[in-house]
């Protein structure tokens, strides 16, 4: 049965995307064990005891997960899909299953052997997709869409996603495309941050016209444009040199300081950080900007150590959930590898 955890993640980041499922499993009574290959771009835990997607989906929840690209409900590997007929013996499974799809994706990992495939899956796609259909398999009122994710062209798991638990992304990764005007690339991890971690009702609501900000560590000022291309007015804090272009608009104060030790005279709405420091160091810098009410919301990356990375990402979650607390804020912290973010992940505070 579909029973199976299959989680796509960064390339490099199994251990992680393994050791959060394996805690987040813990905690909800389900016991099984992981698999993640090293630079394999995935990880599945297998469960002791049988569940179905139903169940699962309710208790797991895609949003929360960090380094996971994606949330899968799998059925067991499938190692050795013929040559000459992979349609039949993949509709055979599927039938399995139950369910009617309201989409289906053909997927690899994000590796270069998954690359190498995608000729491959390309090709497959018309004349899978017409069997699926002649088969009534799909129907858009389902919830759940189907994924076939390839190992080769003879090994691969057949999956499922909640629509309304997952990400609405093929292979989980936005495309993006960069401004010109934008001084730098680091820019797509603020435009990916803000579209991926906030609903549409949140950015209308978060990410007004006339609202100000401090960047730290805002050179050349990728991130600042970002704002200021959603009509904000940013305080730029760096020591280095800031794009002309952008200064010129008129929205942008550039003050040359320590981004550790610069206080704004007058609160601001939006904080965000991309300064190159310790994880430990930056959560305790924006968990004091927040509970002292310097900034109402806050977007930061979190640069992380090779080793880890998980146990670090949980202590600077805490770090800025006891300061808000002590000071008597909720505040909702979300954290997120996204696809722009190489040894790092993204966090949005809001309250
Ligand atoms: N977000 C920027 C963009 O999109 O263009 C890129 C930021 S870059 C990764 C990191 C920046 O942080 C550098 O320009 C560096 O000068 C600055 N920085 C590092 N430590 C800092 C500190 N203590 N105070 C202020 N700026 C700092």
């Amino acid at each position: 049965s579909l029973q199976n955890i299959l989680l796509y993640c960064r390339p490099g980041f199994e251990k992680e995307a393994a050791a959060e499922i394996s805690a987040i499993t813990q905690r909800i009574g389900l016991y099984g064990y992981v698999k993640a290959k090293a630079d394999s771009g995935y990880a599945v835990f297998h469960p002791q005891s049988a569940s179905g997607p139903e169940q699962l989906t309710q208790q797991l929840h895609y949003p929360a997960l960090i380094f996971p690209r994606q949330l899968i409900f799998a059925l067991d590997m499938i190692k050795d899909l013929p040559s000459d007929d992979r349609i039949s013996p993949l509709l055979a499974h599927i039938q399995q299953t139950g369910l009617t799809f309201n989409d289906c994706w053909l997927e690899t990992p994000d590796t270069n052997d998954g690359k190498q495939l995608n000729t491959f899956t390309r090709k497959f796609s018309g004349l899978f997709n017409k069997a699926l259909k002649q088969h009534r398999l799909m129907d858009s009122g389902s919830r759940w869409r189907l994924h076939i994710f390839f190992l080769s062209s003879s090994a691969l798991y057949i999956g499922v996603s909640d629509t309304n638990n997952s990400s609405p992304l093929p292979m989980g990764i936005p495309r993006l495309r960069m401004s010109r005007a934008a001084p730098s690339r680091s820019t797509l991890k603020l435009d990916e941050a803000l579209k991926t971690m906030l609903s549409s009702d949140e950015q209308q609501r978060y990410l007004q016209n006339g609202m100000s900000a401090v960047d730290l560590g805002a050179c050349p000022g990728g991130w600042t444009w970002q704002l200021v291309n959603r009509g904000m007015r940013v305080t730029a804090i760096d020591n280095g040199a800031m794009n002309e272009e952008l200064m010129a608009s008129g929205l942008v104060t550039h003050i040359r300081a320590d981004g550790f030790k610069f206080t704004p005279e007058i609160p601001v709405d939006w904080l965000v950080c991309d300064m190159v420091e310790r994880p430990l160091h930056i959560s305790r810098l924006m968990a004091r900007w927040l509970s002292e009410g310097l900034c109402r919301y806050a977007v930061f990356n979190l640069k992380l150590p090779m080793k880890q990375r998980y146990d670090i990402v949980q202590q600077c979650r805490d770090i800025i959930e006891e300061e808000c607390l002590a000071h008597g804020l909720k505040c909702q912290i979300r954290m997120k590898q996204l696809y722009h973010d190489r040894e790092e992940i993204t966090v949005v505070v809001l309250q």
